[in-house]
């Protein structure tokens, strides 16, 4: 059995030093690393209708996601946004284990893609590292940690501006940025509290985020099952493993030479021949390990690669199981769900109450007259001159206040009188309908009850 050597104990924490990995899997997962970062770090400043392509506030409850504005009153869409969000992952990982990990999660790609290729950079490979760590210090040590963490610091700075931007938007970042400190305190300690935040995460926390703290690496146990495709030692075929010895009989042995190479490069640490383990990120660097080794002596490649238990232990092809089809048909239905609910979506939101006190007043010239507050939400970046009216021509509205423009994520406050001639009504509770009309094309309608004398 290899042990795991690659490590350093410092104060409880045991730090590794993942070989630097190489192949075909790490190139792929390079490309697909770097166009991910270029969309992470471009959709807070890119702008589409006037909003940022993605806008994450929480402070004040506004989120935008490629031109769709998300309002407080639109909560219940944001909710159904998440649930889409989380069904996702779950469909994903019981087919694909945890692929999200690996490729695709900002923690991974920031820790191996960024700042553990700078390490490698300056401080070479993982022996090299420990050589360093191990050594006194001198004026190379100084120089390589001090350039090291002066470089992680400043993309730490850099990532904790991108992240405040999808907070409280590019717009506001700029003006932190720009205007004298005094006028923005908060925002500028935000900016270096996040900074540390991220220099810390990625400089001595690392691959405990994964292993420990991420909630969704403790989900793995529930979310997989024996046709979840992860990645796997096919261990029919690696077992009994053991060195290759010239001049014996090696017909018996299986197909790992027990070389440790899929150790050495795992950057959580784990040795992926002993199962399943929360650890494994499927980052899939053991298995380009792996496939060197078997190209080296002639084995078929993917001794370690993307398999489910069901086909180590039986040798079945791959298959979808139900839970996989059961979430997806939930998730398909969400989907529609949400698509329908955007669809319908208005970009002014009416809402109208009748004012507390009488049900209706009787007029001198026997109209009737019902007394209504509303109040109108503009969910768009755009201001509106709009015109409230009812839907029946023959309703008169007389206003007792009244705003006339709907300013770009505002709302406008009416109190009115509904008035309606005896000849029109005909029971003592009837519907109303209102409509709002920008341009002369109606953007929003809404419903209440009119009451009259029995
Ligand atoms: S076991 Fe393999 S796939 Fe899993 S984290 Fe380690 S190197 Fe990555
Ligand atoms: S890299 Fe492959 S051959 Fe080497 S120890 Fe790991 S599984 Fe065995």
């Amino acid at each position: 059995m290899v042990k795991q050597e690659n490590n350093k104990k410092s104060s409880g924490r045991a730090f590794l030093y993942p070989k630097k990995p190489h192949g075909k899997l790490y190139n792929q997962r390079k490309w697909v690393s770097y166009t991910l970062l270029v969309l992470l770090f471009a959709c807070p400043f890119l702008k589409l209708n006037g909003e940022q392509w993605v806008l994450l506030n929480f402070l004040e409850r506004k989120f935008v996601f490629f031109g769709l504005i998300f309002t407080p009153q639109d909560f219940y869409l944001f909710a159904l946004a998440m649930l889409i969000g989380v069904l996702f992952i779950v469909c994903f990982t019981v087919v694909l284990g945890r692929l999200w990990c690996g490729w695709a999660c900002p923690q991974t790609i920031f820790m191996e893609m960024v700042f553990r290729r700078i390490e490698y950079w300056i401080e070479g490979d993982a022996n090299q590292q420990k050589k360093l760590d191990a050594q006194d210090w001198n004026a190379e040590k100084v120089f390589k940690k001090g350039f090291k963490h002066f470089l992680f610091l400043a993309i730490s700075f850099l990532i904790a501006n991108v992240f405040l931007a999808y907070i409280i938007g590019s717009d506001q970042l700029y003006k932190i940025i720009t205007e004298p400190i005094s006028q923005h305190t908060i925002g500028f300690i935000s900016i270096w509290i996040f900074t540390f935040i991220f220099y810390g995460v990625f400089s001595y926390v690392r691959e405990v985020v994964c292993t420990v703290i991420c909630p969704y690496g403790r989900l793995q146990g529930v979310l997989l099952d024996n046709k979840s495709l992860i990645v796997a030692y096919d261990e029919t075929r690696g077992e009994p493993r053991g060195r290759i010895q010239k001049n014996l009989d090696q017909s018996q042995k299986g197909d790992c030479i027990d070389c440790g190479l899929c150790v050495q490069v795992c950057p959580t640490g784990i040795d992926i021949r002993k199962g399943t383990q929360l650890e494994c990120v499927n980052c899939t660097a053991c298995i380009d390990a792996c496939d060197e080794v078997m190209i080296k002596i002639n084995k078929p490649e993917k001794l370690i690669g993307f398999y489910n238990h069901d086909f180590i232990q039986n040798r079945n092809p791959f298959k979808l199981g139900a839970r996989a089809y059961g979430y997806t048909i939930v998730l398909v239905l969400v989907i529609l769900v949400f698509s329908s609910l955007i669809y319908k979506r208005e970009d002014v939101q009416t809402t109208v109450l009748r004012a507390s006190g009488t049900l209706y007043q009787k007029r001198p010239d026997g109209s009737i007259a019902n007394l209504y507050n509303a109040e109108l939400t503009n969910k768009t970046n755009r201001d509106m001159k709009f015109v409230f009216k009812s839907a029946d021509a023959n309703d008169k509205i007389e206003f007792i206040q009244a705003d006339k423009m709907l300013q770009k994520e505002g709302t406008a406050h009416l109190t009115f009188f509904l008035i309606k001639q005896p000849k029109n009504i005909e029971e003592f509770k009837s519907k109303v309908k209102f409509e709002v009309k920008v341009n002369g094309k109606v953007i929003s309608e809404t419903s209440t009850t009119f009451f009259s004398q029995p």
